[in-house]
């Protein structure tokens, strides 16, 4: 790997900036990476090297931080930091994620480059694996007791308490993002447990209210008590919809295994009969998804749209990742055109782009739909968009109750294992 740190002779950043690139590749276990300076002293060689200001990074040939639409320029550069201010340093969070972007686009590369369907074969496989330890309670009860562990979720898991999820919060409105929160936990086996999730329901909404932050949140029905009794989940999902309506929230049914498909259909329709603002979710790996989006779009319900995270049978649901991308591709442009203000749940940047396309040939507005991404996931991507004017929220995540919705996570990407357990090890490379 080629690490340049692009500079004007006279950057007063030129140290900071250096130190944080250094830390940065340490942290993601790269200790022994070279960093090459490479002074730039007019503006014609700035022009040559395609410098939009001091300093910059660059890996390989690509830009760190994009640069969107900079001027040439030596001057010196600021960029967004985490908490909100400026700094002349890039954030050691941007070159993180550009490291995992590549990592990942490498293990992309070659799968794709291994014999047909093998790559696609051991993702399955590992998909597999992942959900099936979702579902394990020995599993869970070990890793929730392994002391790294807590560090590896830390990725996708905003906070343990709300407090700390309203901080993450405040940040992601410093940079433009939105959001919806959700509180861990599922599947839950008593009626305290299912009434306690409510009522934390409705105290977080009480606190994004409170605090002049955009009440949205996404909950789960198994958390309100749908394993226990049917009509107990609605009581309780009914006073979640009470106080939004009170308040003006928002509150999305996030969509679990198929099992519970019809069910929870129902139930979002009998809640958005009550309340306007409540809206579901459809998977396009599901086969019944089509005549399912063309109900929702008749009765303009709000549809996030995401292509699935369970371990489904091939009787409903399509296997291939052709398959499911195309099925996604085809009820988004349903969405698009007639449904009501539908979110595009992808981190997928063909389907992204896709969908941008879709719009500016249609005529639709960037204001009648969003894009949704998962907090911890492509971070780059989410911020980019937000600098091209989309709207883009982010599922956020709190709790302590993070093990299967963290294995959701790996099962999507085992990559992000071995990425997180190699900056644990001695690095090896430079
Ligand atoms: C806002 C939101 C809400 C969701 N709600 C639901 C729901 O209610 N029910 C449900 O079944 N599923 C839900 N999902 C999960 C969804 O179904 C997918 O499992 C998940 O989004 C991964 O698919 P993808 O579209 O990003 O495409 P993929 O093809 O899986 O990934 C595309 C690219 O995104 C990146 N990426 C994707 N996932 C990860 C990850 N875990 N870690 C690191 N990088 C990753 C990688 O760069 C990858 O190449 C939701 C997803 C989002 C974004």
């Amino acid at each position: 790997m080629r690490a340049e740190l692009l500079l004007s002779p006279r950057c007063p950043h030129a140290e900071a900036a250096e130190e944080v690139v250094r830390r940065a590749f340490s942290d993601a276990g790269f200790q022994r990476q070279p960093l090459e300076r490479v002074y730039v002293d007019d503006l014609d060689h700035a022009a040559g090297l395609g410098l939009h200001g001091s300093p910059t990074l660059r890996i390989d040939g690509r830009d760190v931080a994009p640069h969107d639409g900079l001027p040439i320029s030596l001057d010196c550069r600021m960029y967004a930091q985490p908490d909100g201010t400026q700094a002349g340093v890039i954030p050691a969070e941007t070159i993180f994620e550009h490291l995992r972007a590549r990592e990942q686009e490498a293990a992309e590369l070659k799968a794709a480059r291994a014999r047909p369907g093998l790559g696609e074969l051991l993702a399955r496989l590992s998909r597999a694996l992942f959900l099936w330890a979702s579902r394990r309670d020995s599993l869970e009860r070990l890793s929730m007791a392994l002391p790294f562990t807590r560090a590896l979720v830390r990725r996708f898991v905003a906070a343990e308490d709300l407090e700390g999820a309203l901080e993450v919060l405040r940040r992601l409105e410093a940079t433009g993002l939105r959001w919806t929160v959700d509180i861990l936990g599922e599947s839950v086996t008593s009626n305290e447990m299912a009434e306690a999730a409510a009522d934390r329901y409705i105290a977080t909404l009480d606190a994004l209210a409170g605090a002049g932050l955009e009440a949205n949140v996404s909950l789960k029905l198994s958390q309100m008590g749908l394993g226990i009794d049917h009509d107990f989940c609605q009581r309780n999902m009914r006073r979640v919809v009470r106080r939004a309506a009170e308040l003006g929230a928002f509150v999305r049914i996030d969509m679990e295994d198929h099992t519970v498909t019809d069910i929870t259909l129902g139930i979002a329709r009998e809640m958005h009969a009550d309340y306007h603002d409540v809206g579901v979710v459809i998977q396009s790996y599901l086969r019944r998804s089509e005549a399912d989006v063309e109900q929702l779009i008749r009765e303009q319900i709000r549809v996030r749209l995401c292509k699935g995270a369970y371990d489904e049978p091939v009787e409903v649901a399509f296997q291939s990742r052709a398959e499911v991308d195309e099925s996604f591709a085809r009820l988004m442009e349903r969405l698009m055109r007639d449904g009501r203000y539908p979110a595009i749940a992808t981190h997928d940047h063909r389907l992204i782009e896709h969908a941008i396309e879709f719009a500016q040939q249609h005529g639709i507005d960037p204001t009648r739909y969003e894009f949704q991404m998962l907090y911890g996931v492509r971070r780059d991507v989410q911020e980019r968009l937000v600098a091209q004017g989309y709207t883009v929220r982010v599922y956020v995540p709190y709790g302590t109750e993070w093990y299967p919705y963290y294995m959701r996570r790996l099962a999507e990407r085992p990559a992000n294992v071995l990425f997180v357990l190699r900056s644990l090890l001695p690095a090896r490379r430079g």
